[in-house]
């Protein structure tokens, strides 16, 4: 399910300067659920909200040679390092990175996946905006449903302000999600929790 070693080993290099860096990236049962879910449904073509450095992206574009990637980052830094990943991986020519903030990219083509993994509090956002870029069957996966946690304690015990502000925006979109007629959503224990949304009536 890799295309080859030197690129596994690449991508694991990539992972170990990201979490020394304190980057942000995929539990590693995330980022194996995403490239099994690729496998069996044979997605092709996906869009991230995320980028980050560029490991989850690396990732799935490690499962086969087919697979083409658009993916958004608004942070500079990270967007730069992310070129810099995918042109040392060699993978790059199928790669489209945005540097801007996805609420403000406007986006037309179609997408088998779209996984949302950008600013915590915007999903419901997120998900409006690109809604309209899926196939017929496309998938909307949505990364850290429980925030670390987080999403499930009870409110007076977490001390942070803005950290509540954020588990009461997922929790929201938990709802917005269960509440959206338009789409089945189910949420998985998978790494730090998944949403997993499909058209209704396939
Ligand atoms: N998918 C990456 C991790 C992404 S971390 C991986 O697993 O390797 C989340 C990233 O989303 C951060 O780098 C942050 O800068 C970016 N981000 C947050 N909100 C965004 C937005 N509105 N538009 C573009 N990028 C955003
Ligand atoms: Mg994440």
């Amino acid at each position: 399910m890799i295309i080859n070693n030197e690129l596994e080993a690449f991508i694991k290099q990539v992972k170990k300067e990201a979490l020394e860096k304190d980057v942000p990236i995929m539990e590693d049962d995330t980022i194996n659920y995403i490239k099994k879910y690729i496998v069996e449904n044979k997605v092709k073509r996906i869009l991230e909200i995320g980028t980050a450095v560029g490991y989850s992206g690396l990732n799935y574009l490690s499962v086969d040679y087919d697979i083409s990637l658009v993916t958004i980052e608004r942070d500079e830094n990270r967007y730069l390092k992310a070129l810099q990943n995918f042109k040392e991986s060699g993978l790059e020519s199928r790669v489209d990175i945005i540097f801007k903030d996805a609420l403000e990219v406007d986006i037309t083509d179609k997408f088998d996946l779209v996984i949302l993994d950008g600013a915590k509090g915007q999903n419901i956002n997120f998900f409006n905006k690109f809604q309209k870029n899926l196939t017929e069957k496309g998938t909307i996966i949505t990364d850290n449903m429980y925030l670390h946690g987080y999403v499930e304690k009870e409110e007076e015990d977490i001390t942070s302000r803005n950290l509540r502000a954020l588990v009461r925006k997922i929790k929201e979109y938990h709802k917005f999600l269960e509440d959206n007629e338009e789409y089945d959503s189910e949420i998985l224990k998978v790494g730090d929790g998944i949403a997993i949304s499909q058209k209704h009536n396939l």
